[in-house]
């Protein structure tokens, strides 16, 4: 009798414990890709009336979050298609140069993930440095803002300087619109905020991790550090208003959580930061 008794007490304490590994989030990983670059023949255009004629390298970074209820990749960068130009190609009347040296399929097959791995993709936004590889993740949610999706699917998509053939292998129904926060795993360890103003439904991702703390992953709310310092709004940013007000409430919710802030596209910043199969956890 005493001995069935520890059996089953052993049986509820295994049960907690696996019940308890699935929903640690302590296991969470975070990969940094590098999905391209981008050389800005003028980078006053990101920048109004300052740096008049300059020419600025942006990194391009998408990131992989592995977590126990699932992977999720946030933005998909410049389209892979792109290593087949190895001088990089320019586009947007000259204003764009880009390159893309390493695919974020080669990048993903060195963990050894395949794109049917990948459970959801969220996205910054629609642009597209940031939708290229988009129509490779087919068994995926799309995690986007309800603005974003409804501009997405408008016959004003090309006037937000949309690419409608990036997300036109998507399945509609594996959309998922989302509003202001959401709560991606329901553990608080990977979350969604919106911050519009960019395109209309723009948005940063809060990672909270174990070892590392809470990191916001910026999309465009700034393209480079300089920007942040002095809340500058790019010339081709959809609602300037909206832009400053996403811009105070990020920082805000940067200095509550003590988090850092990764602008995805800052090229020095972007030098300090581990890139996969390294990772952040
Ligand atoms: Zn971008």
């Amino acid at each position: 009798m005493r001995k069935s008794k520890a059996i089953l007490f052993l049986g509820i304490l295994a049960t907690l414990i696996s019940c308890a590994r699935l929903t640690d989030t302590s296991t969470t990983k975070l990969y940094v890709f590098d999905c391209g670059e981008i050389t800005v023949k003028d980078i006053s255009l990101f920048s109004p009336g300052v740096d008049l004629g300059v020419t600025k390298k942006l990194t391009n970074s998408c990131y992989l979050i592995v977590h126990p209820k699932g992977n999720l990749l946030w933005d998909t960068g410049l389209s892979d298609q792109l290593i087949s130009s190895t001088e990089g190609v320019t586009v947007g009347a000259g204003m764009f140069h880009l390159q893309v040296k390493k695919t974020l399929i080669s990048q993903l097959k060195k963990i050894n993930l395949t794109p049917n791995d990948i459970d959801y993709v969220a996205l910054s936004h629609l642009h597209f440095d940031h939708t290229g590889n988009l129509n490779l993740f087919k068994k995926a949610k799309v995690l986007i803002q309800r603005e974003e999706l409804k501009a997405a699917f408008s016959n004003k998509a090309k006037q937000y300087h949309f690419d409608p053939s990036s997300y036109a292998e998507i399945d509609r129904a594996n959309f998922q619109e989302v509003e202001a926060i959401y709560d991606i795993f329901g553990d608080s360890s990977v979350v969604i905020h919106a911050a519009k103003g960019h395109t209309p439904g723009h948005q940063v991702l809060l990672v909270n991790l174990r070892n590392e703390g809470p990191i916001v992953l910026s999309g465009d709310l700034f393209h480079f550090e300089k920007n942040r310092d002095h809340k500058r709004i790019p010339a081709l940013n959809f609602d300037k208003h909206q832009s400053l007000e996403a811009i105070n409430r990020i920082e805000k919710l940067i200095i509550e959580k003590k988090a850092k802030l990764w602008i995805q596209h800052d090229i020095d910043q972007n030098l300090t930061i581990r890139h996969a199969p390294n990772y952040y956890y």
